[in-house]
């Protein structure tokens, strides 16, 4: 069996490679590994060789595993990637760092609400439906600048808005794959260009991270390249 480490040092590889055909720093990617449906030891073999931010889809789960790897917490960020309903938010906003599928008003206002004091802001993306799919989440392209603004007006020192996430529609072909990035990247510009400062295009998975980092992908989210199948 392949270990984590050398899957991690592969999937680094891929984006250095793709950072330098994109004309891009290295250090412009951040790498998330999505360890979701894989144990605290498996997180906690990535941490050892080097990991340090940390994907999760579903809360519960989530919450586990930051609880059976509170000695490393100081040295990890927890980013929830799935959905989240507003029962569950006040958790979220006690336990994760970043939060990148908010997908309505109501949920950033909870979790600016329910963010301890204590802790620096939650760092939040909004979810984009960008291949508008009908059976995904995220919301319409149309809709997005007026959720931006409304979300980015809320506190900052409880929440800051960081950019756009989007799960594209699976393509084989690399260039039908870069298409929705580059949507997504237009709408960040056309944000940025409101005036919003964000910084944050979280796209790109194990299947299409180097169509994403063309289009400027700044944080991909790679889980069966690190963890093996699920
Ligand atoms: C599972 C998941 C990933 C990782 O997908 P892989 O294809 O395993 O790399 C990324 N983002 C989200 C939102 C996911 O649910």
């Amino acid at each position: 069996m392949v270990s984590i480490g050398s899957k991690l040092q592969e999937v680094k590889g891929r984006i250095v490679r793709a950072c330098a055909a994109a004309g891009r720093a290295e250090n412009s990617v951040t790498l998330l590994a999505v360890s979701k449906t894989f144990g605290a030891d498996a997180v906690r073999a990535a941490h050892a060789a080097g990991q340090r931010h940390f994907g999760e889809n579903y809360v519960q789960e989530g919450l586990a595993k930051i609880e059976a790897l509170a000695d490393l917490r100081a040295q990890l960020q927890w980013h929830l990637i799935g959905p989240l309903q507003s029962n569950k938010t006040r958790a979220v906003a006690e336990a994760f760092d970043w939060v990148h599928a908010v997908d309505r008003l109501k949920i950033a206002q909870r979790l600016a609400e329910q963010r301890p004091a204590w802790l620096p802001p939650l760092q939040l993306c909004l979810q984009v439906n960008i291949s508008g799919e009908d059976s995904k989440s995220g919301v319409a392209p149309a809709d997005v600048p007026a959720l931006a603004a409304a979300v980015a007006a809320l506190p900052r020192e409880r929440v800051q808005l960081r950019g756009l996430m989007a799960i594209p529609e699976p393509a084989a072909d690399p260039q039908a794959q870069r298409q929705p990035h580059r949507a997504l990247r237009d709408l960040l510009a056309t944000l940025q260009a409101g005036g919003l400062a964000l910084d944050t295009l979280s796209m790109g998975m194990s299947a299409d991270l180097e169509a994403a980092i063309l289009e400027g992908a700044t944080m991909v989210r790679i889980g069966t390249a690190i963890f093996g199948q699920r």
